[in-house]
């Protein structure tokens, strides 16, 4: 029988982006036009594909849901996205059209090596308001989990913070893009931070070299206040810590394809996990398998694994 309490609510307030990318032989110079190959349009933006990744990792049976909270523009891109996110099962009533800016957009170009130069203008998602999760302060308050990342204003997510704290609401910041939120009182109301290794030494000023540097970067983090910390590492996995627990929980074995979002659907998937009520090293590897299984297809929110397949997958490569 499941243990499932009531139905899980996933809460995300954040960035939808159209994603544009060029492959190229190499990154052009300033002022230089160079002749790319292949052009990819794909869905975007953090604060999306965490959404669709934990629409997707729902538990069917339990009738849970994943509530966005962003802001589009009023063109095509917009209506795609918002097209998408409804094909998703996504609660789109807080997913507002903004009648002066256009959707967001990243400019990417990849070269032969995989490097790349990123250029994004956030168009509406900057205009992603306090008062707009204010609209939505009923579903934050009554949800399982919040979950943000910080593509979008920080008034913004201090208020939606604020709303869910008052309420004993667990919050998940995925602290990325990497911003100086340590110091403000943000944290002391965030249940748990998803960082990944650059974002842990901005935040603590820590390098991560070694895995020795792992527990005193965490503690530093801890020492805030957090219920958990979950510092991912890419194909090396995640360090796990909270009071009780603390564990390198490794990386499941994969062929990488394409790891763009992989910490999106890390974040995604582990806010369902906590949302049903699993334990931290559950979570992790929860979270962990369903990130190993987007790195082996292309594409941000078209990797995202469905609930079977995590399923699926977990059993087949039990420890
Ligand atoms: P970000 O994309 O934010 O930098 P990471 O690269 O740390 O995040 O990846 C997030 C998570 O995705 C990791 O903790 C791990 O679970 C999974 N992951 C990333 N790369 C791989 C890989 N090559 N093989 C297996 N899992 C991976």
């Amino acid at each position: 029988m499941s243990t499932i309490r009531s139905a899980p609510r996933i809460v995300v307030v954040g960035s939808s982006n159209t994603d544009m990318t060029i492959k190229a032989p190499r990154l052009p110079r300033p002022g230089e036009t160079i002749l790319g190959g292949e052009f990819l349009m794909t869905a975007g933006g953090k604060g999306a594909n965490q959404a669709v990744a934990a629409a997707r990792a729902l538990d069917p049976r339990s009738r849970g849901q994943v509530v966005f909270i962003a802001r589009l523009g009023d063109d095509v891109f917009g209506r795609k996205a918002l097209e998408a996110f409804r094909r998703e099962g996504i609660v789109s009533d807080h997913i507002l059209k903004d009648p002066d800016a256009p959707s967001g957009v990243a400019l990417i170009t990849v070269d032969s090596r995989g490097e790349n130069i990123i250029t994004v203008a956030p168009g509406a998602n900057a205009r992603l308001s306090p008062q707009d999760v204010d609209a939505a302060g009923h579903l934050i308050a009554s949800a399982s989990v919040l979950l943000m990342p910080l593509e979008v204003p920080m008034e913004t997510v201090h208020r939606a913070v604020e709303i869910a704290s008052a309420r004993g609401v667990r919050v998940i910041i995925n602290p990325a893009p990497a911003q100086p939120i340590l110091g403000s009182d943000l944290l002391h109301h965030v249940s748990i931070l998803t960082p990944n290794e650059t974002e842990t030494e901005i935040l603590t000023g820590i390098r991560i070299d070694h895995e020795e540097d792992l527990p005193a970067a965490a503690d530093a983090l801890l020492a805030i206040g957090l219920e958990a910390v979950l510092i991912t590492m890419g194909s090396r996995g995640v360090y796990a810590a909270s009071a009780g627990f603390r564990e390198l929980v490794p990386a499941f074995e994969v062929e990488a394809v394409d790891t763009t979002a992989a910490g999106d659907v890390f974040s995604g998937t582990l806010a369902v996990a906590f949302a049903e009520g699993k334990s931290l090293a559950e979570a992790a590897r929860f979270a962990n398998a369903a990130a190993a299984l987007s790195v082996t297809k292309m594409g941000a929110q078209p990797s995202a694994p469905g609930r079977a397949e995590i399923d699926d997958f977990l059993r087949r490569n039990r420890s």
